[in-house]
């Protein structure tokens, strides 16, 4: 079954962002629905499937792969912040973030230190904060 799959599979050109993105749209949409009961939703949502699946399943790699470079260009500032803000929180956990109160540039600090001095490495100006 599963090298049946492969076999299928092989010389198409599967999953990429835009088509994992497109079936997040799908699932919210379907969930959208299960509250609002709207058809227009629903027959939205198989209609993107539908897209997803042809694009899973399409043999035209430059042309899928054309399509997922657009997305990725158009989504790239909104992805950017996302990661940029998944990636301060985990980071929360071990370090503090302190801006220099003369330049603003931004320190990182790591926690649990108790008191210390703090020099810029932009400015050079020195400050104390707990760490
Ligand atoms: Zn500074």
């Amino acid at each position: 079954m599963k090298r049946r799959f492969m076999e299928f599979m092989a010389g198409r050109y599967g999953a990429d962002q835009l088509s994992r993105f497109l079936l997040g749209v799908v699932v919210v949409c379907l969930v959208v629905n299960l509250f609002t009961r709207w058809q227009a939703l629903y027959l939205a949502s198989l209609v993107v499937l539908g897209v997803c699946y042809f694009r899973m399943f399409s043999k035209n790699y430059a042309k899928r792969s054309a399509e997922n470079q657009r997305y990725l260009e158009a989504t790239g500032n909104v992805r950017g912040w996302f990661t940029k803000r998944r990636n301060r929180i985990a980071q929360s956990k071990d370090y503090h973030i302190y801006k220099c109160p003369s330049c603003g540039q931004k320190i990182r600090i790591p926690r649990g230190k108790g008191r210390i001095c703090i020099t810029c490495p932009k400015c050079g100006r020195e400050f104390e904060k707990k760490s």
